[in-house]
């Protein structure tokens, strides 16, 4: 069975809760484990699939279709392992479940409490795949002390008491604020909330504390003696140039080790930090910089397209260039001529996203990067407004449009080239659609695969004809238009294996324009960047070399 790891946080919110997790997952397979990392929100909503992503940043979405919180992102750019569905869950969707049971009868008429039914929940939640890892790492949304909160800490401390001694560790963020005035650093509200953690009946074993300012030994002892945690237990966490520096500065913090300590692992394995050490080289050995616009339409949020900024990162990493992105709204160009805010980018990226707002400027940003030889990669909206684009410029269907924009449109008045899509085949099943479904739930989610055309730019990229990427969209590019596309120049180069759905296009005798109907920023890591950004970020570079 697996050793537990449960991380909490403390004091304040954003702390890096995910990042620390994260990167302990990946110390832990550096020294020889395997790893598991799971999230439990506190939230109502059953999942974040339908969240705004002003508010909620990116929906991450597994091999297997969960639309899941972007720390899932984390956990996989750090460790490479596959998140799946169960290694998320909300309030809304543990609520839910047992609410389900209760109308199906399966409490035989019992009063439904919180404790044990919703805790019972949670721990079985816990449980899935116990068997299959060295490690798994449960973090806890949210802050210690939150209404909300309180089922969750209470089914891990239940859980911790139910395995046998020594099988269950907790992990607890919090921060030590700076005070210019006294030229200190204060430990008071750490001692706060881990009283608060342990009046619930939760003990850290191991504390992580955020500082601005290196830890005296002093605070350190203090806080051991106050906290009730082993002083090597009292763990920093600075602030880092990049997130991907977090594995080897936890380890030489000494986190992994308080870990192996925690547990009586003994000998502790040595780890081999090979991978992260070349990471790190490659963040700070880079020569030279490239600029790339994200036209997009929750600008203000960059969470919003985590996965994204990340994938340009790692693109920049393979070539060993600094990727500066640039977040432009893509409704400034309903009034204002893109190239004013374009000129200059050398590379173009339109995003995925939902709505009719704010594309037909992403529709004058595909233009503009087609006519003017501009490297360009559209992921899902952003490939199926750069067929529009296609469609209305140089094939000429004048009103090309999609049905998301306006389903109730005159098809007389109005070319569905982009059309919702009622049913496909997954696996050896046939999925279907009603227009009139719940919104949660009702897209093409999760992997599927993608035949590649021999000798398009896109098989030469990805070294394969066959290909397997994530998925989350309702519409699809109609293949009726693809004859007269292609006559244009507009490649179909990847397709669904039955044929039927177009899930690549790209413009043949343009430098770099493709478009992608999937979603290759979710698989890409800092240690195998995804090939499509490599080559991207590679073809901006090439373009940055002639102006
Ligand atoms: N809104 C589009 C669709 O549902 C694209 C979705 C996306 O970009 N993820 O098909």
């Amino acid at each position: 069975m697996a050793r537990y790891i449960f991380i909490t946080g403390g004091v304040v919110s954003s702390l890096g809760k995910g990042l620390a997790s994260a990167a302990l997952g990946a110390l832990l397979q550096a020294r020889g484990f395997s790893v598991r990392l799971r999230k439990l929100d506190p939230y109502l909503n059953v999942d974040p699939g339908t969240m705004s992503p002003f508010e909620h940043g990116e929906v991450f979405v597994t091999d297997d279709g969960a639309e899941t919180d972007l720390d899932l992102g984390h956990y996989e750019r750090f460790t490479g392992v596959p998140a799946r569905m169960t290694d998320s869950v909300s309030s809304g969707r543990i609520y839910s479940n047992v609410l389900e049971k209760e109308r199906r009868g399966d409490y035989l008429g019992k009063t439904i409490q919180v404790v044990p039914h919703v805790t019972n929940e949670i721990k079985d939640f816990l449980a899935i795949g116990e068997d299959e890892v060295d490690f798994m790492l449960c973090e806890i949304g949210g802050t210690v002390g939150d209404i909300e909160g309180l089922p969750f800490f209470e089914a891990i401390r239940q859980f911790s008491h139910d395995q046998p001694r020594g099988q269950c560790i907790f992990m607890h963020l919090t921060l030590l604020p700076y005070l210019a005035a006294s030229g200190e650093l204060k430990t008071k509200p750490t001692q706060h909330s881990v009283k608060e953690l342990q009046s619930i009946g939760i003990a850290p074993d191991i504390l992580v504390c955020r500082s601005e300012h290196p830890i005296p030994e002093k605070e350190r002892e203090k806080i051991a003696l106050f906290c009730n945690v082993r002083k090597e237990a009292v763990v920093a966490a600075y602030d880092l140039k990049s997130i991907y520096e977090a594995p080897l500065a936890y380890h030489r913090e000494g986190l992994d080790q308080a870990v192996l300590d925690a547990f009586q692992i003994s000998p502790a394995p040595r780890p081999d930090l090979s991978i992260w050490q070349d990471v790190a080289d490659r963040i700070h050995n880079t020569d030279g910089a490239v600029s790339i616009a994200i036209v997009g339409k929750y600008t203000q949020l960059e969470d919003a397209y985590k996965s994204i900024k990340e994938a340009l990162t790692h693109g920049g990493m393979a070539n060993r260039v600094k990727v500066n992105v640039e977040w432009v709204d893509a409704e400034v160009f309903d009034l204002e001529d893109p190239a004013q805010h374009l000129e200059g980018f050398h590379a173009i990226l339109v995003p995925g996203g939902f709505g009719e707002r704010g594309t037909e400027g992403k529709i004058k940003a595909a233009q503009f990067a087609r006519e003017r030889k501009i490297p360009y990669m559209g992921i899902c909206l952003g490939m199926q407004l750069a067929v529009i684009e296609a469609a209305r410029n140089v094939a000429g269907i004048k009103t090309a449009g999609s049905e998301e924009f306006d389903h109730e449109a005159d098809v007389r008045r109005f070319e569905p080239v982009i059309y919702h899509l009622k049913e496909w085949v997954q696996g050896n099943e046939k999925v279907k659609r009603k227009v009139t479904d719940d919104k949660g739930g009702t897209m093409r989610l999760g992997a599927y695969d993608a035949i590649l055309k021999e000798g398009s730019r896109v098989a030469e990229i990805y070294g394969s004809t066959s290909i397997e990427e994530r998925h989350r969209h309702r519409y699809e590019v109609d293949t009726k238009y693809r004859e007269k596309l292609e006559e244009c120049g507009l490649d179909f180069s990847g397709m669904s294996p039955d044929g039927r759905l177009p899930e690549i296009v790209e413009w043949a005798d343009h430098p770099w324009f493709i478009g992608v109907q999937f979603h290759p920023e979710l698989k890409s890591k800092p240690f195998a960047p995804h090939p499509l950004f490599s080559d991207f970020v590679r073809a901006a570079v090439e373009t940055s070399r002639l102006v």
